[in-house]
């Protein structure tokens, strides 16, 4: 085994040249008039809000704007914001103001802000932020080149909730990685979740067309793209506002065009969860056998609280069907703690469920009271000490679970999707399998390659042999190159 990890980036370039990470257009139809300037976007919040920014950045291309990922470069700043939380809030308003120091000292010439922010504090916005040059709506992001370039006033007082969807047919400016991608299959929400403000936010749920998606996927894998991960506030109920094709289906078109590799499902919903789905994503090669579904509690008590389903999708109904349906799908999920009127024996009933060692992946967030959402108003909040301590308690849980879970892999060999080099030194690759998505899961860490797999590239398929576990990552050795 060859000790000196040589990886070269897939293109081969250090940087690439700018319109190759454009999709949905033709980049040689990309011809502005002139060149208009720098432009950056910084993003805050879910994967959901990239996507926003990308098209934003796409129509920025499209109209003569080169971009740049350093903001003080930039001629043109946008902050594409989150408002979820309380402290996403506070978060979003210091980036502007961040940026506004741009503008005072710097570059900068003009800022936007879009967003979840704008949509939740539309009125008060233009007060308190006279810094900023213009708000841009969620039902405008495809405008924003338009905003950049003339005297377009802002519309955030059209719609009374949002009504836009991005399709096929909009150029994006891809921010992740070259080999991986996410693609919103649909936009907004119609559930009751009490503790949840984005349906006020986002809309009412509106699914795209079965062909629009399989097109921005064909699109995608022609640029050099090996994963997608489907993203929408609601996953799960594709389809129910077109009364048509629903996500079964959906998954069928995608894996009959065997454009990507590795296709992955993120932010499902209990309901929609059944039997036909999981199967479907276990009979499909390129659906990888990885579920998100964010079930929040396992107490009938608190979910009835949370307006979550129960009874018969409750959260173990729905992990017994989905196990006894494929038992080999890696679930991932979040749980809320501290839910107003959680009780010991609550937690308790989550920390047993936690430990039954269903989930391959989980995230803990502690309950953040949120104006303007039922919950915000209900009785027996929980102290934030006690919150914390009902945090650690599910993370521990969780922690025996995966090292136990892990111990299966010792000696196996694991198809993984090469990431580059490690993020704390370069004697390192990073890689991840087909059940550990990207941003929010562990990885594997290949410490020895094969000599056949000298000269790797970046978004590359191998193959690992597993020979260590360190906490919730893998090691192993990279023994093959997987040409697809
Ligand atoms: S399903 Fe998700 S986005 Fe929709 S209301 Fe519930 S928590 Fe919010």
């Amino acid at each position: 085994m060859s000790s000196l990890l040589k990886i070269t980036s897939e293109s081969g370039e250090s940087s690439c040249a700018p319109n190759s990470r454009m999709i949905n257009i033709e980049p040689s139809s990309i011809v502005p008039d002139k060149f208009l300037g720098r432009a950056a976007v910084i993003t805050l919040g879910c994967a959901k809000n990239r996507v926003d920014s990308e098209v934003m950045l796409g129509s920025l291309v499209r109209k003569g704007f080169e971009i740049v990922t350093d903001p003080s470069e930039a001629e043109i700043v946008i902050v594409n914001t989150c408002s979820f939380l309380e402290s996403s809030v506070k978060e979003s308003v210091d980036a502007i103001l961040e940026v506004a120091e741009l503008k005072e000292k710097g570059r900068c010439r003009q800022i936007f802000v879009a967003g979840c922010l704008v949509e939740r504090y539309k009125e008060e916005l233009k007060e308190s932020l006279p810094e900023v040059d213009k708000f841009i709506s969620i039902d405008d992001i495809s405008h924003v080149g338009d905003a950049a370039s003339s005297s377009f006033e802002s519309i955030i007082e059209r719609a009374a909730r949002p009504y836009f969807l991005y399709d096929d047919t909009l150029p994006r400016y891809l921010s992740t990685k070259q080999h991986t991608a996410y693609v919103k299959i649909s936009e907004g929400c119609n559930r009751p979740c009490t503790f949840c403000i984005i349906p006020k936010l986002r809309g009412a749920m509106r699914s795209r067309e079965i062909s629009s998606v399989v097109k921005e996927i064909e699109d995608l894998a022609k640029s050099g793209v090996k994963e997608v991960n489907l993203i929408a506030q609601d996953l799960t109920s594709y389809g129910l506002d077109r009364k048509g094709p629903r996500l079964a289906e959906l998954l069928r078109a995608i894996d009959a065009s065997s454009a990507m590799p590795w296709v992955r499902l993120l932010y499902a919903y209990p309901v929609g969860t059944d039997e036909e789905l999981i199967r479907t994503i276990s009979e499909l090669p390129s659906i990888t056998e990885y579920y998100d579904i964010p079930l929040q509690h396992s107490s009938e008590s608190v979910l009835k609280a949370m307006k979550r389903p129960i009874g018969k999708f409750s959260a173990r109904k729905i992990v017994n069907l989905i196990k006894s349906t494929s038992p080999d799908i890696h679930i991932r999920t979040t749980f809320i703690v501290g839910f107003p009127g959680e009780t010991e024996k609550d937690i308790q009933d989550l920390e047993d469920f936690v430990k039954q060692g269903y989930f391959t992946n989980l995230g803990v967030f502690k309950y953040s009271p949120e104006p303007g959402t039922e919950a915000f108003n209900l009785p027996g909040q929980v102290s934030e000490e006690e919150k914390e301590a009902r945090y650690s308690r599910i993370m521990l849980a969780q922690q025996q679970v995966v090292t136990e879970h892990l111990q299966q892999y010792l000696g196996s060999s694991l198809e993984v999707l090469i990431e580059g080099t490690h993020q704390d030194t370069d004697l390192l690759l990073s890689a991840r399998t087909r059940f550990q998505a990207p941003e929010i899961d562990g990885e594997i860490i290949i410490n020895d390659i094969a000599e056949q797999c000298q000269g790797v590239t970046v978004g590359a398929l191998g193959e690992v042999e597993v020979t260590e576990i360190a906490g919730y990552d893998m090691v192993g050795t990279l023994k093959k190159i997987i040409k697809r």
